[in-house]
């Protein structure tokens, strides 16, 4: 018996994020009749940071910003992950995301552990010139920790581009030589890798399009309905609206809205970008966000935070298909429900996989200096997101089990076997 009192998932038993994430892998543990000594050392993690980021505003006040950096397990390569930057950010939510990105950098089966970053922070309250301040002092603050061979960032939710080219000019400055794998999702000018930006939105499409394709399914017609109109939010709206689905409701954080007849995503993104939010968007209704996710359509795509759907929402479900576009939007006990009442959840390590699987091909192109064009990307993308759905298709019809459970033993039993090839140091 492992004694687990002084370990660090130990202390965060009763945070709902942390419990979420703990509750999906030991479901899918407990199946998998693997050695228990194991679950432990599997499922907390490696290392955590907090910082404190001193930095002067534009008002010449110092504001004091917490930041973290959770590296939960490297046993198939060096820490791969986001950084976060929104007011809700905390050691138990990036501990959480870390031992997810394990599990998804596993299951399509790239060369990665898993890590997470954030700051407690409103970006949007942020000048441009505080962000950079601080995007730079948190990487001065975690560099012991982050290089190109021990733990790359990305961006998430409330981070860009633009961070990502602040932290790789940080870093470079402080190790003396430019190093443009330390980062991916850089802008295509200093290093980035076409098809990016547009990579989660994309391996969304490609799991949807694989899974419809099961039940002799088209993307033609269908209605579907998006939570999140960020980065991944918009551009799955993107490409589902070329590939002629309807989209009837979107929403921001600040509201949504609902057209029965689909909303041309061109004009709300324009129309968001003015705004900074949806609310008053001509030729749609407005939808409160909790109706949006029970609204009638066939696939409903959440693609904004964590625990959005919970035990209350998910009875009143409609959509026949949930993507997990975001990281952990549906409870565990929604999850029940939502199994109960016959819908299919293509998970989030599967259904977002595609963003890490581009920086993936980033990192490479950065360390080998040789640069891939948009065509060769998004071939690559497809082939590595076919090959996981396949994956997990197939492991679902032989231990007739969920798509979720599927992947998830797919992915453990792939950390596992890692971990246990190296042993034990010392
Ligand atoms: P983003 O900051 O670009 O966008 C987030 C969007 O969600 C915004 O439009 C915001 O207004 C909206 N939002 C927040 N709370 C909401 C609520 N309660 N209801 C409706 N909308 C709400 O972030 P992003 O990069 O698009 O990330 C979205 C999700 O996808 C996160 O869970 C993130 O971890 C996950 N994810 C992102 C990537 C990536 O490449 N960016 C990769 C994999 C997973």
């Amino acid at each position: 018996m492992i004694d687990t009192t002084n370990q660090l998932h130990a202390h965060d038993k009763h945070s709902p994020f942390w419990q979420n994430a703990y509750l999906y892998f030991d479901r899918a543990y407990t199946t998998m009749h693997l050695d228990e000594t194991w679950r432990t050392v599997l499922s907390t993690p490696k290392r955590v940071l907090t910082v404190s980021c001193p930095i002067r505003m534009d008002d010449g006040r110092i504001q004091v910003f917490t930041g973290y950096r959770a590296q939960h397990n490297n046993a198939r390569g060096p820490f791969k992950g986001g950084l976060r930057f929104h007011p809700s950010v905390g050691l138990d939510e990036v501990m959480a995301l870390a031992m997810l990105q394990t599990w998804k950098n596993a299951l399509v089966d790239l060369p990665f552990g898993g890590a997470k970053g954030g700051v407690v922070c409103s970006p949007h309250k942020l000048s441009i010139t505080e962000k950079e301040r601080l995007t730079r002092r948190y990487t001065a603050e975690i560099l012991p920790l982050i290089g190109p061979d021990h733990d790359i960032p990305a961006p998430d939710v409330g981070t860009d581009s633009q961070v990502m080219a602040w932290l790789l000019d940080t870093y470079s400055m402080m190790v003396g030589h430019q190093s443009l794998s330390v980062v991916t999702g850089k802008p295509v000018s200093i290093g980035g890798s076409p098809g990016r930006e547009e990579a989660t939105g994309r391996g969304v499409i490609c799991v949807l399009r694989k899974f419809l394709a099961t039940q002799n399914k088209s993307l033609e017609d269908l209605r579907v309905a998006i939570q999140g109109f960020g980065n991944v939010g918009y551009h799955t709206a993107r490409l589902l609206d070329e590939l002629n689905a309807t989209i009837i409701a979107l929403s921001s954080k600040e509201g949504g809205i609902y057209n029965e007849n689909g909303i041309d995503i061109t004009s709300a993104q324009r129309y968001y970008h003015e705004n900074g939010s949806l609310a008053d968007f001509p030729d749609a209704e407005p939808i409160p966000n909790d109706e949006l996710l029970t609204c009638d359509c066939d696939v409903l795509v959440p693609a904004a935070m964590e625990n959005t759907i919970d035990e209350t929402i998910a009875p009143h479900v409609e959509a026949h298909t949930i993507v997990e576009a975001a990281n952990g939007p549906i409870t565990p006990k929604a999850d029940e429900i939502l199994r109960e009442n016959g819908v299919t959840i293509l998970p989030d390590i599967l259904a977002n996989a595609g963003g890490v699987t581009v920086s993936y091909f980033e990192w490479v192109q950065g360390l080998q200096n040789y640069f891939w064009s948009l065509n060769q990307v998004q071939n690559e993308l497809q082939k590595v997101m076919d090959r996981a759905f396949d994956a997990v298709n197939a492991k679902a019809d032989e231990s007739d089990c969920d798509y979720r459970t599927a992947a998830y033993t797919i992915a453990i039993s792939r950390v596992a076997e890692a971990s246990r090839l190296k042993g034990l140091f010392p």
